[in-house]
C-alpha cells in the first residue's frame, strides 16, 4: 500500500503496528479453496515475498485494489522471474485485467461465484485464462475468512464485511459496478461468529466493518444486525469499538444512530464531497442534496460518532472559490480526519463512460489521490494551485489542532449502557512514549501537541485518549503533506 491517506503509514509507526488491516479478500479466498490445499499468506505490507515462498507454492494468488497497481506489478514480475503460476483477482484486476498479460489465470468479480469454477478446472487439469460473471453471489453463503493465516496483532485493526453494494449512484464511484445497487447482507449470526473468531485470534484496537455503505439496507440493519450486535456486546464488554462507512443521511435517523452507538460504532467515514450543491448535483450525490451538511456532521458528532470526511475538488461545476469553501467547511465541521481528492474517473464508473464519450480521459488511469485522469474544465494550473491551498491549510499542525478543539467541544456525551472500555496495555504506554517523542519533543509541531493534551486534561479529561489520537494525526498529516509537496512538484513539472 503506497503512502496515502488510507494507509496511515506514519500513524502506524507511532502506534507500533506494521499495517492498518489484514487483507480480508485473500482470507476469504483461502477459505473458498479446498481444505486440503496448503496455504500461506504473504501480506506485502508486512513482509517482502521471497524466492522460497514462491518455490513452496504451486500457485500464487494475488489480490489488489486499484491504488496498489504499482506494487501488484512488481509482485507479478518477481513471481514470473521465479516461474510461478499466478492467479489474480480483486478490484484492480476485475476492472483492467488486460493490463496484466503475465498473469496465468484471472478469477474476477466476486470469488464466491468464480473461484469454484477455477478450482474444478484445476482439479480436472484444464484451467482457463479468465473466470468472470455478471451475477452477484448470496453473501450468506460466504465462508468464515481464514483468520489462522495472519498474526492479527501486527495490524491496527481487524476487519469484517456485513454488506456489499450500495443503493446510490455517485457517478465517480465503482461500487455499484462491482457489487450492484441492492445491498446484500450477511446474517447477524455470520458476523457474530466472525467477531468471535477475531477476538480468539488477537486483540485489535478497532474492528472495521468494511462495507461500502453500512446503512445501504436500513431495514435489515435496524431490525436484524444492530439489535443482535447490541445483545452480543452486552455479554462481551471488552470488545473494541467498530468503524465503518455510511452516508450522511444517518443523521436523519436518531433511532439508528442510537442503535449504532449502543452496538459499538464510533468511527464513521462519510463522503461529504463538496459543500456546493451544484457539484453534488453534477456527480449525482443525491443523498447529500438539500440538507445542511455542516449541521448533519455536528449532529453525528453530538451523538458520539467520530466523523472522517471525504472531499473532492475538480468537478466541472467547481469555481475558484471552491478551495476556500472546502477549507472553511472542514475547519468549521471539526472533522479532524479529512481526505481531499482531485476528482478522478475510475474505470467501470458512469463518470468514466461519460468522459470517454467526451474525449476527456487521460490514459492510463493512476489512482494516486493527488492525480486525475480527467481533462478538467478548470485549468489544471488553477486546480492544482487550489488543491495545494487546501492541503497546505488543512494539514498544517495548527489547523489540525483547531479542528481537534472544535471536535472535542462538540463531541457528545453519548448515553449508552455499553461504553467502549479500553484497558491500557503495555503497547499503549510505548505508543504514548513514541508519540511524546516524535510529536511532543522532536516535532516542530510540539506546541500543538502539548496544548491539546493539557487543554483536554483541564477541560474534558475523559476525552484524553482522543487528544492523543488527534496528536498522532498531527504527525501523520505533516508527513503526508511533505509527500504531497514532492509529488506536487512532479505534477506541476508534467503539466507545464
Ligand atoms: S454512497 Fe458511497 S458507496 Fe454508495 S455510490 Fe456513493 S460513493 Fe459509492
Amino acid at each position: 500500500m503506497p503512502d496515502t491517506f488510507w494507509s496511515m503509514k506514519h500513524l502506524m509507526k507511532i502506534i507500533g503496528k506494521k499495517s492498518s488491516y489484514p487483507p480480508l479478500g485473500l482470507l476469504t479466498v483461502a477459505s473458498l479453496l479446498p481444505e486440503d490445499w496448503n496455504k500461506k499468506l504473504v501480506d506485502l505490507n508486512l513482509y517482502s515475498i521471497s524466492k522460497k515462498d514462491i518455490e513452496w507454492a504451486d500457485y500464487v494468488f494475488i489480490s489488489a485494489m486499484n491504488v496498489q497497481e504499482a506494487s501488484a506489478k512488481e509482485a507479478i514480475r518477481f513471481c514470473k522471474m521465479h516461474r510461478a503460476k499466478i492467479v489474480a483477482g480483486g478490484p484492480l484486476f476485475t476492472h483492467e485485467y488486460e493490463k496484466f498479460p503475465e498473469v496465468d489465470h484471472f478469477v474476477l468479480n466476486e470469488a464466491e461465484i468464480t473461484l469454484p469454477f477455477f478450482v474444478e478446472d484445476i482439479l480436472n487439469g484444464s484451467p482457463k485464462k479468465i473466470y468472470k460473471t455478471h451475477e452477484f453471489p448470496d453473501v450468506t453463503k460466504s465462508p468464515m475468512p481464514q483468520w489462522s493465516l495472519v498474526d492479527l496483532n501486527k495490524y491496527a485493526y481487524a476487519i469484517v464485511q456485513y454488506s456489499r453494494g450500495c443503493p446510490y449512484m455517485c457517478d465517480f464511484c465503482d461500487v455499484t459496478a462491482l457489487f450492484g445497487r441492492r445491498p446484500r447482507t450477511k446474517t447477524p449470526a455470520q458476523i457474530i461468529a466472525e467477531l468471535e473468531m477475531i477476538l480468539e485470534t488477537g486483540q485489535p484496537e478497532l474492528i472495521l466493518f468494511a462495507d461500502d455503505n453500512l446503512i445501504g439496507n436500513k431495514r435489515d440493519l435496524k431490525n436484524n444486525l444492530l439489535p443482535q450486535l447490541i445483545e452480543w456486546r452486552r455479554h462481551h464488554k471488552n470488545t473494541p469499538g467498530f468503524a465503518t462507512q455510511v452516508t450522511v443521511n444517518l443523521a436523519d435517523d436518531e433511532t439508528m444512530m442510537k442503535q449504532m452507538i449502543d452496538a459499538g460504532f464510533r468511527h464513521i467515514f462519510v463522503g461529504i464531497e463538496s459543500p456546493e450543491e451544484e457539484s453534488l448535483e453534477s456527480c449525482k450525490k443525491t443523498q447529500n442534496l438539500r440538507r445542511d451538511l455542516l449541521q448533519n456532521v455536528k449532529k453525528l458528532q453530538k451523538f458520539g460518532f467520530i466523523v472522517t470526511g471525504g472531499f473532492i475538488v475538480g468537478f466541472d461545476t467547481d469555481r475558484e472559490s471552491i478551495f476556500e469553501s472546502q477549507v472553511n467547511f472542514i475547519q468549521q465541521s471539526g472533522i479532524v480526519i479529512a481526505t481531499v481528492n482531485v476528482l478522478k474517473a475510475p474505470p467501470g464508473t458512469d463518470l468514466h463512460v461519460r468522459l470517454k464519450s467526451e474525449n476527456r480521459l487521460i490514459e492510463p488511469f493512476d489512482f494516486d489521490e493527488n492525480k486525475t485522469n480527467i481533462i478538467t474544465k478548470m485549468e489544471l494550473d488553477k486546480l492544482y494551485k487550489g488543491y495545494k491551498y487546501i492541503l497546505d491549510n488543512i494539514y498544517k499542525p495548527e489547523m489540525v489542532y483547531k479542528r481537534a478543539k472544535v471536535f472535542l467541544t462538540e463531541y457528545g456525551d453519548h448515553k449508552t449502557e455499553m461504553p467502549i472500555k479500553k484497558k491500557i496495555s503495555l503497547n499503549d504506554l510505548f505508543t504514548f512514549f513514541r508519540l511524546a517523542f516524535y510529536v511532543g519533543v522532536v516535532g516542530q509541531e510540539r506546541k500543538y501537541f502539548w496544548k491539546l493534551v493539557f487543554e483536554t486534561l483541564l477541560t474534558k479529561r475523559k476525552n484524553i485518549l482522543y487528544a492523543y489520537f488527534f496528536s498522532a494525526l498531527i504527525y501523520q498529516f505533516k508527513m503526508l503533506h511533505n509527500r504531497f509537496l514532492v509529488s506536487y512538484r512532479e505534477i506541476v513539472a508534467n503539466y507545464t
